[in-house]
């Protein structure tokens, strides 16, 4: 069981975590929009509250509703216009039927999951978790315990990953704790951490982060999650550039969203902005089908002839592969092609 630590009396980070706009009226005002204007978004807020970085904010453009960077954070009146989420459900990608216990995934070979982060510093409007309870799934309240056997006995296990919420919402403290805890589980080899962090709240990159990370006895690999190449600011830069020199391997993921980055040049220069970062494009995702993100949907078709366009104009390297998540499946299906049906069959020559 891990100590709880307060929030208060942090480093830097965490009070700017604390001062995030949580007001969709304050944040359009920043912005230099009129809240009169803008469309009827108080459902929406209701129904997923308004969280967004201020540094993250002073990267949109002031005075342009359809800023790709507020467009992923903005609530809209779709999102709970039912006539256009049909088809969109609450957990599209059937999580909950992959937990063992409440905040440990078991559902990639090799991999287990684990949501340590209590929350995230930005909601996505598109996110496929943001029905997701993670208040009843904290794995330090009730189950850690039951979490460590579990994984210790699973000798086939060789990667931890950290998810969320978003595990870099933790303080240094408590991940370091919780890091010292599973470095012990001898058959692991390699700890990922998906986080979204170093892109909305840099400053998240604290030495302290750099020097646990850079210490542990496992390869690390951070997944980051940046949709649109304005979102890499020379701050952000600079924070991965930090974590790339101690070592930890940078990859990112993105979401395909219709007004955000559904244009190839937009893929392109995201593509070649991470690499300047020093971050390799890794996934990037067909949109989950979550109740009220269904304005963000791209078409199947669309979705691949950008790729293609991708495909052609960078090298292979700079082309993150276009996946779609498929409930109860062990791992994502690249676009275009089917699921196998029994995932488990052996290999035969025909
Ligand atoms: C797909 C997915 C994984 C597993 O990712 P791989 O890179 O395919 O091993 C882990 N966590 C989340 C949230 C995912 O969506
Ligand atoms: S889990 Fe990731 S995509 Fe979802 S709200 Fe949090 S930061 Fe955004």
């Amino acid at each position: 069981m891990f100590p709880h630590q307060s929030m208060s009396a942090g480093p830097g980070w965490q009070r700017e975590l604390a001062a995030a706009f949580t007001s969709t009226d304050e944040l359009l005002r920043y912005l230099e929009l009129d809240p009169g204007q803008a469309d009827d978004w108080a459902g929406a807020a209701r129904s997923f509250p308004v969280r967004v970085p201020r540094g993250f904010a002073a990267r949109m453009r002031k005075g342009d509703p359809r800023d790709p960077l507020l467009l992923q954070v903005l609530p809209q009146g779709q999102e709970v216009d039912a006539r256009i989420q049909s088809g969109y459900s609450l957990d599209p990608v059937g999580d909950g039927e992959s937990e063992s216990l409440p905040g440990l995934l078991r559902k990639y070979s090799g991999r287990a999951l684990l949501m340590a982060g209590p929350t995230c510093a930005i909601h996505c409007r598109y996110c496929f978790r943001r029905h997701y309870p993670y208040a009843e799934s904290s794995l330090f309240s009730r189950h850690w315990d039951a979490a460590m056997e579990i994984l210790r006995r699973d000798d086939s296990l060789r990667e931890i990953i950290l998810s969320g919420g978003d595990p870099l919402t933790l303080s240094d403290t408590r991940l370091g704790d919780l890091i010292g805890a599973l470095e012990p589980i001898a058959h692991v080899r390699r700890l990922r951490l998906h986080s979204r962090l170093p892109v909305v709240l840099p400053s998240r990159v604290t030495p302290e982060l750099v020097r646990l990370l850079a210490r542990s006895r496992w390869r690390t690999i951070m997944v980051i999650h940046a949709n649109h190449p304005r979102e890499l600011d020379a701050e952000v830069a600079s924070a991965l550039t930090t974590l790339r020199q101690a070592g930890i391997a940078l990859l990112n993921q993105a979401v395909l969203l219709h007004g955000v980055n559904d244009q190839p040049e937009v893929l392109e220069s995201l593509s070649e902005r991470l690499f300047e970062c020093g971050v390799l494009p890794y996934y990037l995702h067909q949109l989950d089908r979550v109740w009220g993100a269904a304005h963000f949907a791209v078409s199947e078709e669309r979705a691949l002839a950008l790729h293609h366009r991708l495909s052609a104009r960078l090298p292979g390297y700079l082309v993150p592969r276009l996946v779609r998540e498929i409930p109860g499946a062990p791992a994502k299906i690249p676009l275009g092609s089917i699921a196998p049906t029994d995932w488990n069959r052996p290999e035969t020559d025909g």
